[in-house]
């Protein structure tokens, strides 16, 4: 079913915040993208935004398909004498990280962002702007009907929900692109090309305990480890920050030698943010207090060592009230040395490109609820069997432990190949355009191309965009330079490739 959005409220919404974008270049784009700007499109909630795009589309006489959960394709013929060159996808997705001030009043699901200059840069009114994606939905819709860009056949690609973790692209049908050259225009960094991204899987694990009753004349210890810096488990990984979870199971470990048991456990909650912070209750003997403190303030003091730069971290020790039960003492080195096992932090660098963590891990959190401790791992690499490997490695860990595992299903990663046609099409066209070569990167976190580069055997891929500042939050902005930079590009690689350059 195709939904017609209600033509007049958008032109209403066009109509009041035209004033943002006047005079900017290229027109076409900037308008195209008010337009969508004035359409809610917050993750999950694309439809009114792809029939929109539809009707434009139909307007122009390009036939569009849809697939299944409403990823679009618009297919757009060559330019004259152009038919034989090889087809390009231009890719964008339609969703916008919906994010607001809390003074601000305004709704997602209904309102039109209000774009404001400010400089060289375009933003929101207190709120996210939407030019992630939208300035490559718009840059993408301009070519489809300019008439003047010369290009051989296009197909553009709208996949839907990329925000919260890459539906569109994964339910995507690969049968709704036919081409073999993927210009993904999602990136955040005018003067870089990306190349790379990770890919992703979790693992939970679930160690069963056996409690016991608590022997006499013990005490009990609340351990609270805060301050850490945490971070995004990709983006962060190489920094070497330290896990407060990891932390934590060799500091009740360390306690072992006063028969120390555990009776509580809580570190960490988002799969993809390192644990900044945790707490562990452990029994043991009275007679042991002042021992075990010692012990803890030690470990404290190497812990400080072994990561100077984590410059807030605390460590906490207070004697708690006893609880009612405690693990018992196989069960508790069970579960410590399972958590100290696992892996955390970067497990192999790339060798095609120096500085680019290849594979990581992040033991995101370990909560123990009455007899279960459960355990969530995540781990990237953008080499899929290295990814497989280390999911299995985390899975070893936890069966010597006797815990049982559910692997979730893996994403792929999109491992960066420096002999790429199109990298090198691209690199011309920069090059010619800006007059120096652009930096080639790659990303230790998710991206669309992985999925879609796995789903279609031996496609040709590359992500680039204008800069965009603070994504994901109300300060987000667009560069007006950088925005008429990208087209350019856009437009200069998809001449190259529509005249030969791609062979
Ligand atoms: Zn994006």
């Amino acid at each position: 079913m195709i939904l017609q959005p209600c033509t007049s409220s958008i032109q209403a919404r066009e109509n009041s915040m035209s004033e943002a974008i006047k005079g900017l270049a290229p027109e076409q784009l900037w308008d195209f993208f008010a337009r969508i700007a004035a359409i809610p499109h917050g993750s999950k909630n694309e439809t009114a935004l792809a029939s929109y795009l539809r009707l434009i589309a139909a307007k122009a006489g390009l036939a569009v398909r849809q697939d299944e959960v409403g990823n679009l394709c618009i297919s757009v013929p060559a330019s004259p004498g152009c038919d034989k060159a090889p087809a390009v996808v231009l890719q964008s997705h339609l969703d916008m990280v919906c994010e607001k001030n809390a003074s601000v009043d305004f709704d997602f699901s209904k309102d039109a962002i209000r774009l404001v200059r400010d400089g060289d840069w375009i933003r929101a009114e207190g709120t996210s702007l939407g030019a992630d994606n939208g300035i490559g939905i718009a840059a993408a819709m301009a070519v489809a009907i300019s008439g003047d860009i010369l290009h051989g056949p296009l197909e553009i690609l709208l996949t839907v929900d990329e925000e919260t973790g890459l539906a569109g692209a994964v339910n995507l049908s690969p049968s709704l692109i036919s081409g073999r050259i993927l210009l993904n225009l999602d990136s955040e960094k005018s003067d870089h090309l990306c190349i790379g991204c990770a890919g992703g899987g979790e693992v939970s694990t679930f160690l069963p305990l056996t409690l016991t009753d608590i022997p006499p004349q013990s005490a009990a210890l609340a351990l609270t480890l805060t301050g850490l810096r945490g971070g995004h488990s990709g983006l962060d990984i190489h920094e070497n920050r330290a896990n407060a979870v990891t932390l934590m199971a060799r500091l009740a470990l360390a306690l072992k030698e006063h028969s120390a048991l555990l009776a509580g456990f809580q570190g960490g909650d988002k799969h993809n943010a390192i644990p900044r912070e945790s707490l562990a209750t452990v029994v043991l003997r009275a007679a042991r207090l002042n021992a075990a403190r010692e012990s803890i303030s030690a470990r404290h003091h190497a812990f400080v060592a072994e990561f100077a730069h984590e410059t807030t971290m605390k460590l906490s020790c207070e004697e708690t009230a006893l609880p009612a039960r405690v693990v018992s003492e196989t069960s508790s080195a069970a579960a410590l040395h399972m958590l100290a096992a696992f892996p955390h932090g970067v497990l192999a660098m790339s060798r095609h490109m120096p500085g680019l963590v290849e594979t990581s891990s992040n033991l995101a959190a370990a909560h123990i609820h009455d007899d279960l401790l459960t355990v969530h791992n995540m781990s990237r690499s953008s080499l899929s069997p290295a990814l497989h490997s280390t999911m299995e490695q985390i899975a070893a860990i936890s069966s010597l432990a006797g815990g049982t595992c559910e692997m979730g299903t893996p994403y792929p990663g999109w491992n960066p190949d420096p002999h790429s046609k199109i990298l090198t099409v691209l690199e011309k066209t920069y090059e010619e355009i800006c007059g120096r070569k652009p930096e080639r990167t790659a990303t230790h976190a998710g991206l669309e191309c992985g999925v879609i580069g796995e789903k279609c055997a031996g496609i040709d891929m590359i992500s680039f965009g204008p800069d965009i500042i603070n994504a994901h939050s109300p300060a987000e902005a667009v560069s007006i330079k950088s925005v008429a930079r990208f087209w350019k590009i856009l437009i200069g690689t998809l001449r190259r490739v529509a005249t030969g350059a791609y062979a």
